[in-house]
């Protein structure tokens, strides 16, 4: 049973009606069955671009250790020269929010609102990642949010591996340092790096992952931007929410 105020949550996200059905067998099949909105919201970034620039030559500094503290995580992130994103985006974004959360929220990259205000996740998808928050009881600043790249692709364009693997050190030093019990991956790139597969996030959507070589439950869902223009994936993303909510109350 949904509280009023998850109720009104999932209104505020676009699912409007939901009833339960019989006895499940599986967390996806355990899903309420949820009449979506139909309407569809207007885009919110272009749509990525095809990687066609050739691959990075990276700095020389990525043998540079990755501080284990805060304080000097931060401002290393800050400083980073590791790859021409730097170059390129306004100011970096390293993360925000509770440094010792249960829950972090790992996407993509920053976009043009992130990149303005350097800050992950303060766009139209963030709008929506806050209302889906909210409908497992969870405010903003009681998660760590932050991005497989700290600084925004031009144009919106997907990470390359080279840049995604130049900013590697210092997610994992925020994973290290959060050490949450539960990590949601949102989006294909997201997961894709951070389970180091290369299959379609609605098949890694369906399987159970852990983080490789740690023991902290991952669940993968879709990008709340993919969402806001595709409503009907919000009973997926609905049930995913509920399985982070079961994880981090196991
Ligand atoms: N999309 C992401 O993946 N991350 C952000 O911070 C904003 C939009």
């Amino acid at each position: 049973m949904l509280t009023s105020r998850q109720q009104a949550c999932l209104k505020g996200i676009g699912i409007r009606q939901w009833k339960e059905r019989g006895p499940a067998s599986s967390e996806m099949e355990e899903a309420e069955t949820i009449e979506l909105a139909q309407e569809l919201p207007p885009r919110e970034e272009p749509v990525a671009a095809a990687a066609t620039e050739p691959s990075l030559a990276l700095a020389t500094d990525t043998a540079q250790p990755v501080p284990d503290n805060w304080e000097q995580l931060i401002p290393a992130i800050t400083a980073c020269q590791r790859c021409e994103l730097a170059e390129k985006c306004t100011q970096k974004v390293p993360g925000v929010g509770n440094q010792q959360a249960d829950l972090m929220i790992i996407g993509e990259g920053p976009g043009m609102e992130e990149d303005r205000r350097g800050e992950p996740f303060v766009g139209r998808s963030g709008q929506l990642l806050d209302k889906m928050l909210a409908a497992i009881g969870l405010q903003r600043d009681q998660v760590y949010i932050t991005n497989i790249v700290k600084c925004r692709p031009p144009d919106n364009r997907d990470p390359k591996p080279a840049e995604a693997q130049a900013c590697r050190g210092y997610l994992q030093a925020q994973i290290d340092l959060v050490a949450p019990k539960v990590i949601l991956s949102v989006g294909r790139i997201s997961a894709q790096n951070l389970l180091g597969l290369q299959q379609p996030v609605g098949k890694l959507i369906q399987q159970q992952h852990v983080l490789p070589d740690t023991s902290i439950p991952l669940k993968v869902s879709y990008h709340p931007a993919y969402l806001l223009r595709t409503p009907s994936a919000k009973a997926i993303a609905w049930n995913d929410l509920k399985i982070v909510h079961r994880l981090l109350n196991d």
